[in-house]
């Protein structure tokens, strides 16, 4: 959190969506001003974007990760479940309002504003979806929701006239359309695409966490920015990521803890590969053919139709491992469906809760 002496009105969950937006603007051209929270985790999130976002948007936003705590949340079982793919999204939004409402003693905040509009998304915002995020999160008197307020009870932030009801909004369904009219009368020129895009809805991404919520008894969010970045193989609790580019290898160097071995492929460009060990250290065999593996995303050690020597990384000591490029190691190495950490997700989802 960053230091403060300026005092806010309201805190507002900033998602970086239209309707987010809107609903910091509706509430400051009421002459209030409003603190946007950018809540971050592996699966949703842009911290680096928060700059551009305060110069085109011109709000006051604070990126806030709560990684570790929303791990918690998903391994604990959520709740109210999860939608199609790994997205609680009902005990996320109770996350993120409770996150806020701890926040707003910082920010000498009022209340708390969200740009939900009733009836838009089938699982969050539904009436009664709303109302239990609104109960479970503890912020029943604090909570306004100025893009569809006029369909909801006045708060108390309307009955003592801190908020003027007249200038909110009755929005409703799934249209746009009323949105879009709004981004044009506050002269909103970049507008969001729709969807967040949140890691934990879609298949492509979602299939890359239930290996770490089977094998990893108590995952952190390191574990998932991990299971986000390049390749990802699985063989049996051996997990392999390797690069795709500069971005992804950077990633990897970033995200490397001092126990996971990494691979590097000498005299040839190549990805680099982390070897994450789960429980017990690997055997040699698991080493070379991970080290094999590696090698074989190399176009010119395959080239080469020599063996390569890769070096090896662990706990600061290196040393190497020879081996003939390959993709057909006997462990059975293999990236990740959808089906395959779809019963991972049904089994938390019933979970003793
Ligand atoms: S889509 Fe993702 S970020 Fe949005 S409410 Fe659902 S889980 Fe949360």
């Amino acid at each position: 959190m960053t230091k403060t002496n300026q005092k806010y009105d309201a805190v507002a969950l900033f998602s970086a969506g239209l309707d987010s937006l809107l609903a910091a603007k509706v509430i400051m051209a009421q002459g209030l001003s409003v603190k946007c929270l950018h809540f971050t985790s592996p699966f949703f999130g842009k911290p680096d974007k928060v700059a551009h976002w305060r110069d085109i948007y011109g709000l006051d936003i604070e990126a806030v990760d709560i990684g570790d705590a929303y791990v918690k949340m998903m391994l604990a079982g959520p709740k109210y479940g999860f939608g199609k793919y790994f997205n609680p999204c009902v005990d996320c939004k109770i996350i993120m309002l409770s996150h806020a409402r701890r926040m707003m003693e910082h920010y000498g905040a009022k209340f708390i504003i969200t740009g939900e509009v009733i009836g838009q998304r089938p699982m969050s915002q539904r009436r009664d979806a709303m109302n239990s995020v609104r109960n479970e999160s503890e912020t029943k008197d604090i909570l306004l929701r100025p893009l569809c307020a006029k369909r909801l009870d006045p708060t108390p932030m309307e009955e003592s006239g801190l908020v003027d009801r007249e200038r909110l909004h009755g929005i409703g369904g799934r249209g746009r359309n009323d949105q879009l009219a709004m981004a044009k009368e506050f002269g909103i020129t970049e507008i969001p695409t729709p969807g967040g895009g949140c890691l934990l809805t879609e298949p492509a991404s979602a299939r890359r966490y239930g290996p770490v919520f089977e094998h990893i008894d108590n995952p952190s969010a390191n574990d998932f920015h991990l299971a986000n970045s390049g390749r990802q193989l699985w063989a049996g609790t051996h997990w392999l990521s390797m690069g795709r580019n500069e971005a992804s290898n950077n990633a990897l160097t970033r995200l490397a803890r001092k126990d996971d071995l990494l691979f590097d492929v000498q005299d040839f460009p190549g990805p680099l590969g982390l070897g994450r060990q789960i429980g017990d250290d690997w055997p040699d065999s698991a080493v070379a053919e991970a080290a094999a593996l590696v090698a074989s995303y190399s176009p010119k050690a395959v080239k080469s139709a020599e063996p390569v020597i890769v070096i090896v990384t662990h706990k600061g000591a290196q040393r190497t491992v020879t081996v003939e490029p390959s993709r057909t190691p006997s462990m059975g190495w293999a990236e990740t469906t959808w089906n395959d950490s779809k019963p991972t997700r049904n089994r938390m989802d019933t979970q003793d809760r």
